[in-house]
């Protein structure tokens, strides 16, 4: 059995593997452990980046806010 790669996951998680591909590859997930745990961990590196991302955003604007009341 072939198993998927991080970056072929990584295109049926952004639906950019084409349809015949992407039934395929749902099939293989359905039965094959290694690939889908390895595509829950693609998804948990996205909400550890997008956890990353939001918090930077925040230190951002409070950054912003500390330069505001400095002006004043
Ligand atoms: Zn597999």
């Amino acid at each position: 059995m072939k198993h998927y790669s991080k970056e072929e996951l990584e295109l049926y998680r952004n639906h950019q593997m084409s349809v015949l591909k992407r039934i395929v590859c749902a099939g293989h997930l359905n039965e094959c452990r290694i690939c889908s745990r390895r595509l829950k961990e693609l998804e948990a590196d996205d909400l550890f980046l997008n956890e990353l991302r939001s918090s930077i955003r925040i230190f951002q604007e409070v950054q912003k806010k500390k330069e505001h009341i400095r002006e004043c």
